[in-house]
């Protein structure tokens, strides 16, 4: 996804972009999960996070829009649906903060009766309605955005290392072939992004404090909506229900003609493993009972072995829980971007940071204000380690989706 909406960002603005995967076929990391929400974050402050996924959600919905007009997409592939967000007691706070006029006039309000009824819902219940929010589904996103013109994509390329001269940058696979060479690199290769940085670090002699990435794994639960039973199918809820995971019905499966329901995902830190896991599918009913209480019970069925499936991925999270974008280290490495750490939320900020590397490389404009931007700055990290000037941030931030 990273990867895919900076090849995006920068063929738009006319650049010759060689995508070098190490997959055989697309969706291999976690971009490959079945289907996913890109919706925005409230908080009653308005925090950095709020304002950055509402800045990044707008970017995602506006590059689907447009490449559902270029007929890249088609209404199988997302759908801007709105989302009810059920801000569930004691795990997210009052929605009616101070700031929420902020929020207002950015399509989230409070839930109406009907959308609370349709979701099953009982109307006293704290919940918000985001109508600038939409289901999507990675894999198709990802070919979406790498089939547009001045983008070479190039699979079952592993990069093993990478090295720099006066030319530019050069890739190299394991039998220290030459891949590519380019004047500018984006490294969007998740984990890989730190492991190549190391390397490079490696072949060049002073200290390096690489990004801090870790694995945080996520198993998501679904399966056919015509094999529940018909009351259940006439409970299911016409839109996307988060606030502890997310619920999204009738959207097809990868590899799949018929409609199905999705419930996720467990959060599982430090595993970079991904198998899927019978005990995560518990978990997963378990979340579906506080989300949704009144629907849970009609679900049983649909979580019987015979029928759930699952797909699970590892997320790549940063410990503020942001990404890290743009440059690195313009003076020793000039030219290297990284756009990675995307976490739990890759479909709301990858077209954002896309966007940012883009408008360096062009010298135009960032789409997000400095007080903004510098939240997502790769060279965050590198500075608070070499200086120790910055406030330390919080080991580990919440999760959420
Ligand atoms: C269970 C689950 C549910 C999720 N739900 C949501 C959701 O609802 N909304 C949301 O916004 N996000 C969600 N996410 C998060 C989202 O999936 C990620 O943020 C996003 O997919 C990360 O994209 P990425 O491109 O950074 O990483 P990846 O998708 O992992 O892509 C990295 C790519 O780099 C390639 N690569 C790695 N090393 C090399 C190398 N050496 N050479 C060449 N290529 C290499 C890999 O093959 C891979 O294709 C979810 C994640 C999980 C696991």
């Amino acid at each position: 996804m990273a990867g895919a909406a900076a090849a995006f960002s920068l063929a738009q603005r006319g650049w010759w972009v060689d995508v070098v995967e190490a997959a055989s076929a697309l969706g291999a990391g976690a971009s490959g999960l079945p289907v996913g929400l890109a919706a925005p974050h409230v908080s009653p402050d308005d925090n950095v996070l709020s304002r950055i996924t509402r800045a990044g959600v707008q970017c995602t919905l506006e590059r689907a829009q447009a490449l559902t007009q270029a007929g890249a997409l088609s209404a199988q592939d997302w759908g801007l649906s709105g989302v009810l967000e059920h801000r569930i007691k004691g795990q997210r706070e009052d929605p009616l903060g101070k700031r929420l006029p902020q929020a207002q006039a950015h399509g989230s309000t409070r839930a109406s009766e009907t959308q609370m009824a349709a979701a099953g819902l009982p109307s006293d219940c704290p919940a918000l309605w985001h109508s600038q929010a939409a289901w999507l589904r990675p894999r198709s996103w990802v070919a979406a955005q790498l089939a547009a013109p001045g983008i070479r994509l190039r699979l079952g390329c592993v990069v093993q290392r990478i090295s720099h001269s006066a030319a530019g940058w050069a890739l190299w696979d394991a039998q220290d072939q030459l891949l590519s060479q380019t004047p500018a690199l984006v490294l969007a290769s998740a984990f890989d992004t730190a492991a190549l940085l190391q390397d490079l670090a490696n072949q060049e002699s002073g200290a390096f404090h690489n990004l801090p990435l870790h694995p945080l794994r996520g198993q998501i639960s679904f399966g056919r909506v015509d094999a529940l039973p018909a009351a259940t199918q006439r409970q299911l809820p016409p839109f996307p229900v988060n606030g502890h995971g997310s619920f999204i019905s009738g959207v097809t499966a990868p590899g799949h003609e018929a409609a199905h329901w999705f419930i996720g995902s467990t959060f599982e830190r430090d595993c970079a493993l991904a198998p899927v896991r019978p005990q995560d599918h518990l978990a997963n009913q378990a979340r579906l009972s506080t989300l949704l209480p009144s629907l849970a019970p009609a679900m049983a069925q649909g979580f019987e072995p015979e029928q759930v499936q699952g797909w699970a991925g590892v997320r790549c999270t940063l410990p503020d829980r942001l990404p890290a974008v743009g440059l690195i280290d313009p003076v020793r490495w000039p030219g290297l971007q990284v756009c990675t750490g995307m976490g739990a939320r890759g479909i709301s900020l990858a077209v954002l940071c896309g966007e940012m590397i883009a408008t360096q490389l062009e010298s135009q404009p960032t789409p997000l204000p400095p007080e903004l931007a510098k939240h997502l700055a790769a060279q965050r990290f590198v500075k608070r380690h070499a200086s120790r000037l910055s406030p330390k941030l919080p080991e580990r931030a919440p999760i959420s989706e």
